[in-house]
């Protein structure tokens, strides 16, 4: 009987293909991969840094002379084909990659200097610029596989096949034509052992223009192409061994998880333990893929794999904590509140007409109060959208604001049903000192957040990590 070849889809981050060196290192797991008779997909992230160039970029051009526009250019030049010298050694491979970065650099100086003279970025020209990042990484990555003698082509998220709606900035996928299409472009190449190589983060509307789906996108780009391939795993590759208990540098003794559910990596997407983007996992759970988060710089440690039914695997209620800086609260009171259908809805209809995105929410029974937590560059325009809309108007009586808090986050996805964990996270709080302003509990029990303030923050986290033993999970 013939064995039955496993097709991964493998992404890489930016910093795992930030240098020439790191680059070889991505070329070497590929390869491992490919002579173990894998079929694999690569996705990769722009280079670190130049997505964030890129943005700044953007966002200046309008102010900037062509001058200007071409030093940026020239730099962007410098820095690829320095890392396409460290990461080929054949020549005229080496030739090939620096053509290809210079022909789209010069594409993308046109288009800056069109911003220039329009004055004027739209979120659709945006996301052009914003596509530059990876269509720079991707030849290098490619180069870098055939200088090692694997067949390889690249491919923009478009020429893969993947279609967005025309949501610029945050474009979502169309998962039927994208399924379709990317079947036909991409499985004759991993039929003839070709590894294509994929610009993570960007795509295209139905009439190919260039769209992004949000900042730290190439995740969603490998889960996509994952559901469409129906491939067996997907593994993120990226610069720590896993998803973590807590943040290291406030607690030394974190300890990497080997395995989570979908709901709880979800939840930690959402609380920025940085492993993945948040939407990114939507598509794998419908399908059951399971994904692995892997270190380039340690490929033999598993990682943590995300699939179904890993609960009912570990007995740990909380098996993670983080912080959430840079936030804001807001308390809002009103005794007019008070059984008054309606309020809340004013509250959050004015700012969701004016794009403020509400974090965390906790309302007593009593109603004559609610606090919001949002991010806290956004205090003041908040403020100001509260005031004017619900000041004076006989409903809401005092609007105040405390910027010096932080958000704790306890989750697990045994917590569900198990007594007393509420009781030990706030027993542990009071026994330390440490004082709670807020608490937000949702239905589904994933995760207990909570509000302290921001100079007590690290130390509640310590207390929590310390309180279940998340060192010796
Ligand atoms: N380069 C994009 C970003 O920095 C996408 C990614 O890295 O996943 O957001
Ligand atoms: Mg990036």
């Amino acid at each position: 009987m013939k064995k039955r070849v496993k097709k991964i889809v493998m992404k890489f981050g930016g910093t795992s293909v930030a240098t020439g060196r790191n680059i070889r290192r991505v070329a070497k797991i590929v390869a491992n991969s490919v002579k173990k008779d894998h079929r694999v997909v690569v996705v990769v992230s722009a280079l670190a840094g130049i997505t964030n160039q890129l943005v700044e970029e953007a966002e200046q051009a309008k102010k900037k002379n062509e001058k200007q526009i071409q030093e940026f250019a020239r730099k962007l030049v410098e820095k690829h084909v320095a890392t396409v010298k460290e990461a080929i050694d054949n020549k005229s491979i080496q030739k090939e990659a620096e053509y290809v970065i210079k022909k789209t650099v010069s594409e993308l100086e046109k288009v800056l200097t069109g911003i220039c003279y329009v004055g004027e970025i739209t979120p659709k020209s945006r996301d052009y610029v914003l596509s530059f990042g990876e269509r720079l990484s991707a030849p290098i990555i490619w180069g870098a596989l055939r200088d090692i003698k694997l067949k390889t082509q690249y491919l923009t998220g478009k020429e893969s096949g993947i279609v967005t709606d025309e949501n610029f900035g945050e474009a979502r996928p169309l998962m039927n034509v994208t399924t379709h299409q990317a079947k036909g472009r991409l499985e004759p190449l991993l039929e003839k052992n070709v590894v294509p190589v994929v610009t993570g983060y960007i795509a295209a509307t139905q009439d190919g223009v260039v769209t992004t789906l949000g900042r730290g996108g190439s995740d969603y780009t490998a889960t996509i192409l994952s559901v469409a391939l129906s491939v067996d795993e997907v593994w993120i590759w990226t610069d720590v061994d896993g998803i973590m208990t807590t943040d290291p540098k406030t607690v030394k003794s974190a300890k990497k998880l080997p395995q989570l559910s979908y709901g709880e990596a979800v939840e930690m997407a959402i609380f920025g333990a940085k492993a993945m983007h948040p939407s990114a996992l939507e598509p794998v759970i419908e399908a059951h893929i399971p994904v692995r988060i892997r270190n380039v710089f340690n490929p033999e440690n598993h990682g943590t794999l995300i699939a179904d039914g890993q609960e009912a695997k570990s007995k740990e209620v909380v098996k993670a904590v983080a912080m959430i800086r840079d936030v804001a609260m807001i308390n809002i009171k009103g005794a007019a509140m008070v059984g008054a259908p309606g309020s809340y809805s004013k509250v959050f209809d004015v700012l969701g007409k004016n794009k403020i995105n509400i974090m965390m929410i906790s309302a007593a029974v009593s109603e004559a109060n609610i606090s919001l937590i949002i991010r806290r560059n956004l205090l003041g325009r908040t403020l100001s959208t509260l005031e004017i809309a619900l000041l004076g108007r006989g409903l809401v009586s005092e609007i105040t604001s405390e910027d010096d808090v932080c958000v704790i986050a306890a989750m697990g996805a045994n917590m569900k049903g198990t007594l007393g964990v509420a009781s030990r996270i706030f027993t542990a709080m009071a026994q330390n000192g440490i004082n709670i302003r807020m608490i937000a509990q949702g239905s589904s029990e994933l995760n207990i957040s909570f509000v302290v303030k921001e100079k007590d923050g690290e130390a509640a986290v310590r207390v929590i990590h310390e309180e279940f033993k998340l060192d010796q999970i």
